[in-house]
Protein backbone atom coordinates (compact mmCIF):
# COMPACT_ATOMS: atom_id res chain seq x y z
CA UNK A 1 0.00 0.00 0.00
CA UNK A 2 0.66 3.32 -0.66
CA UNK A 3 0.46 6.39 2.22
CA UNK A 4 1.56 9.90 3.02
CA UNK A 5 3.40 11.43 5.67
CA UNK A 6 2.11 15.10 6.43
CA UNK A 7 3.39 18.13 8.72
CA UNK A 8 1.24 20.75 8.86
CA UNK A 9 3.35 24.43 10.44
CA UNK A 10 3.30 27.43 11.74
CA UNK A 11 6.27 29.74 12.58
CA UNK A 12 7.13 27.92 15.89
CA UNK A 13 4.84 24.66 16.41
CA UNK A 14 3.55 21.73 14.03
CA UNK A 15 1.67 18.80 13.47
CA UNK A 16 2.40 15.35 11.94
CA UNK A 17 0.12 13.06 10.55
CA UNK A 18 0.48 10.48 8.07
CA UNK A 19 -2.98 8.78 5.69
CA UNK A 20 -3.52 6.24 3.18
CA UNK A 21 -6.22 8.50 1.17
CA UNK A 22 -5.53 11.65 -0.76
CA UNK A 23 -3.82 13.81 1.77
CA UNK A 24 -5.70 16.85 0.65
CA UNK A 25 -9.09 14.96 1.98
CA UNK A 26 -7.39 14.67 5.80
CA UNK A 27 -6.05 18.26 5.67
CA UNK A 28 -9.87 19.20 4.58
CA UNK A 29 -11.06 17.16 7.55
CA UNK A 30 -7.98 18.68 9.94
CA UNK A 31 -9.60 22.18 8.80
CA UNK A 32 -13.17 21.35 9.60
CA UNK A 33 -12.54 19.51 12.86
CA UNK A 34 -10.55 22.75 13.91
CA UNK A 35 -13.91 25.17 12.60
CA UNK A 36 -16.07 23.53 14.32
CA UNK A 37 -14.14 21.97 17.59
CA UNK A 38 -14.79 18.57 16.95
CA UNK A 39 -13.40 16.31 19.29
CA UNK A 40 -10.21 15.27 17.52
CA UNK A 41 -7.81 12.46 18.73
CA UNK A 42 -5.26 15.31 17.44
CA UNK A 43 -4.19 18.79 18.54
CA UNK A 44 -3.93 20.04 14.74
CA UNK A 45 -6.58 22.62 15.71
CA UNK A 46 -3.86 25.02 17.49
CA UNK A 47 -2.58 25.47 14.01
CA UNK A 48 -5.88 27.02 12.38
CA UNK A 49 -7.65 28.53 15.36
CA UNK A 50 -4.81 30.24 17.35
CA UNK A 51 -2.50 32.44 14.55
CA UNK A 52 -3.25 34.76 12.02
CA UNK A 53 -2.74 32.71 8.86
CA UNK A 54 -3.85 29.41 7.86
CA UNK A 55 -0.69 26.85 8.25
CA UNK A 56 1.46 25.92 5.83
CA UNK A 57 0.51 22.02 4.49
CA UNK A 58 3.45 19.55 3.05
CA UNK A 59 3.60 15.94 2.25
CA UNK A 60 7.26 15.55 3.32
CA UNK A 61 7.13 10.98 2.82
CA UNK A 62 5.28 9.06 0.61
CA UNK A 63 5.96 5.42 2.28
CA UNK A 64 5.32 2.15 0.34
CA UNK A 65 4.47 -0.30 3.16
CA UNK A 66 2.89 -3.63 3.68
CA UNK A 67 1.45 -3.12 7.06
CA UNK A 68 -0.22 0.00 8.34
CA UNK A 69 2.18 0.27 11.92
CA UNK A 70 5.08 0.81 9.27
CA UNK A 71 3.44 3.58 8.24
CA UNK A 72 2.96 4.97 11.67
CA UNK A 73 6.33 3.96 12.86
CA UNK A 74 7.58 6.54 10.26
CA UNK A 75 5.09 8.91 11.46
CA UNK A 76 6.29 8.61 15.01
CA UNK A 77 9.69 8.82 14.16
CA UNK A 78 8.84 12.76 12.88
CA UNK A 79 7.09 13.19 16.00
CA UNK A 80 9.24 12.01 18.55
CA UNK A 81 12.60 14.05 17.15
CA UNK A 82 10.51 17.34 16.47
CA UNK A 83 9.99 18.90 19.77
CA UNK A 84 8.00 21.76 18.54
CA UNK A 85 5.23 19.15 17.04
CA UNK A 86 1.83 19.14 19.07
CA UNK A 87 0.78 15.71 18.51
CA UNK A 88 -0.75 13.51 21.17
CA UNK A 89 -1.29 10.27 19.66
CA UNK A 90 1.97 9.07 20.18
CA UNK A 91 2.90 5.53 20.45
CA UNK A 92 -0.41 3.62 21.97
CA UNK A 93 -0.09 2.54 25.20
CA UNK A 94 -3.11 0.73 27.37
CA UNK A 95 -3.08 3.13 29.78
CA UNK A 96 -2.03 6.82 28.11
CA UNK A 97 -3.95 9.45 27.41
CA UNK A 98 -3.81 8.33 23.33
CA UNK A 99 -6.20 5.18 24.48
CA UNK A 100 -8.55 7.28 26.47
CA UNK A 101 -8.97 10.09 23.70
CA UNK A 102 -10.39 6.99 21.63
CA UNK A 103 -12.44 5.95 23.84
CA UNK A 104 -13.89 9.37 24.50
CA UNK A 105 -14.11 10.00 20.61
CA UNK A 106 -16.03 7.14 20.10
CA UNK A 107 -18.27 7.63 22.99
CA UNK A 108 -19.26 11.07 21.57
CA UNK A 109 -19.59 9.35 18.07
CA UNK A 110 -22.39 6.84 19.42
CA UNK A 111 -23.92 9.92 21.45
CA UNK A 112 -24.89 11.68 18.70
CA UNK A 113 -27.86 10.08 16.06
CA UNK A 114 -29.44 11.06 13.23
CA UNK A 115 -33.53 9.93 12.55
CA UNK A 116 -33.73 8.98 9.05
CA UNK A 117 -36.69 9.05 7.55
CA UNK A 118 -36.79 4.89 7.09
CA UNK A 119 -37.19 5.00 10.51
CA UNK A 120 -33.65 3.56 11.51
CA UNK A 121 -31.79 5.39 14.39
CA UNK A 122 -28.48 5.75 12.99
CA UNK A 123 -24.86 6.57 14.09
CA UNK A 124 -24.61 10.40 13.05
CA UNK A 125 -20.59 9.91 11.70
CA UNK A 126 -22.29 6.63 9.28
CA UNK A 127 -25.14 8.89 8.11
CA UNK A 128 -23.79 8.92 4.73
CA UNK A 129 -22.96 5.38 4.55
CA UNK A 130 -26.31 4.28 5.53
CA UNK A 131 -27.93 6.33 3.11
CA UNK A 132 -26.84 4.31 0.48
CA UNK A 133 -27.68 1.03 1.81
CA UNK A 134 -30.18 -1.57 0.67
CA UNK A 135 -31.62 -1.77 4.45
CA UNK A 136 -32.30 2.13 3.96
CA UNK A 137 -33.94 1.28 0.17
CA UNK A 138 -35.79 -1.20 1.30
CA UNK A 139 -37.38 0.31 4.76
CA UNK A 140 -37.91 3.34 2.84
CA UNK A 141 -40.24 0.93 -0.14
CA UNK A 142 -41.87 -0.47 2.63
CA UNK A 143 -43.10 2.97 4.25
CA UNK A 144 -43.83 4.31 0.68
CA UNK A 145 -46.07 1.07 0.28
CA UNK A 146 -47.22 1.52 3.36
CA UNK A 147 -48.66 5.23 2.66
CA UNK A 148 -49.86 4.12 -0.60
CA UNK A 149 -52.22 1.38 0.43
CA UNK A 150 -53.38 3.69 3.53
CA UNK A 151 -54.34 6.40 0.85
CA UNK A 152 -56.18 3.82 -1.26
CA UNK A 153 -58.22 2.80 1.50
CA UNK A 154 -59.10 6.21 2.45
CA UNK A 155 -60.43 6.62 -2.02
CA UNK A 156 -61.96 3.07 -1.59
ZN1 LIG B 1 -32.52 5.24 6.47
Amino acid sequence: MKGFIYKISQDDKCYYGSTVRDPIIRLKEHERHSKYNLPNLTKSEILFNNYDFPPLFKIIAEVEFENIQDLKDIEYYYIEKDNTCVNVARKPDPNGVWVKNKLRMQLYRKSKTYDCECGCKINYFSRNKHLVTKKHFKLLNKKIEENKKKICTVIL
